[in-house]
């Protein structure tokens, strides 16, 4: 089975403290997950190194970065290079989320990088694709989300790209409280997975965990999980809830 996954974003919410109260209430529920499960905390870079001892007291829970820079080092003031995340044990990092790629100017050639630099640290990208709303209401939504996995993944051989996570985010679903429909998630999830199958085969598209990610909340989350080709969810704003995400992990299939 491939590993499902509940991924916290807290995004830029949340100060130590508050981070902090909200973890210990989401791990003191010592929810058992199972050898196929994960739950992952994409939290503020300052807080990575605490999260990771958090979180490695229980079994498959992990800590992630939320970003990392498209250069190996050097004179890049405030930037985080994937080799630091590496040098304190962070085992993911979320890479091309909508809103870096809206306010920061990702691109899909930046991402490649990006996406090339965690491979080769060995950290999990949890790449985002998605489309906006107005190639979703003109209904080249396939081609867009297509488009972004060849520029940013394409270059990676099938052994590499095997050792990445995909979260499809709809922008228009992205804090909006307006969900994908099932049938949308299902398809869109169905549709990648082909485009992964027709580049590197049935193995590999078929051992690839690819997240649903916009408005994940604790009602809707079963329904979404439980759709064949969903392995979970990237969460935002229900993440920042304890007792919804804990909801949430217990969604996971
Ligand atoms: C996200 O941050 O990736 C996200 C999907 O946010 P929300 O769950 O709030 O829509």
């Amino acid at each position: 089975m491939r590993k499902q996954i509940a991924a916290a974003n807290w995004k830029m919410n949340l100060t130590y403290q508050q981070g902090e109260a909200l973890l210990s209430d989401i791990l003191e529920e010592r929810i058992k997950l199972t050898p196929d499960q994960e739950v992952i905390f994409a939290v503020p870079f300052p807080y990575l190194i605490i999260t990771n001892s958090q979180v490695s007291r229980e079994k498959n829970y992990f800590a992630a970065a939320q970003n990392c820079s498209d250069k190996k080092s050097g004179a890049y003031t405030g930037e985080i290079s994937v080799e630091m995340l590496k040098s304190i044990s962070v085992k993911y990092c979320v890479i091309g989320h909508s809103e870096r790629r809206e306010y920061f100017s990702e691109t899909n050639q930046s991402l490649e990088q990006k996406v090339a630099l965690c491979i080769e640290q060995e950290i999990t990208p949890i790449f985002c694709c998605g489309e906006p709303l107005a190639i979703r209401e003109a209904g080249t939504q396939n081609g867009y989300v297509e488009t972004q996995l060849k520029e940013s993944l394409f270059s990676l051989s099938a052994a590499q790209v095997s050792k990445t996570v995909i979260a499809y985010e709809p922008i228009w679903a992205i804090g909006t409280g307006r969900t994908a429909t099932t049938e949308q998630a299902q398809e869109m999830h169905a549709f990648i997975r082909s485009v992964l199958d027709s580049k590197y085969g049935k193995d590999v598209s078929e051992s690839i965990s690819i997240l649903y990610g916009g408005s994940v909340k604790a009602g809707n989350a079963k329904e979404l999980f439980e759709c064949a080709d969903v392995d979970g969810g990237l969460v935002g704003g229900a993440s920042l809830i304890a007792k919804d995400f804990i909801q949430i992990i217990r969604a996971l299939k």
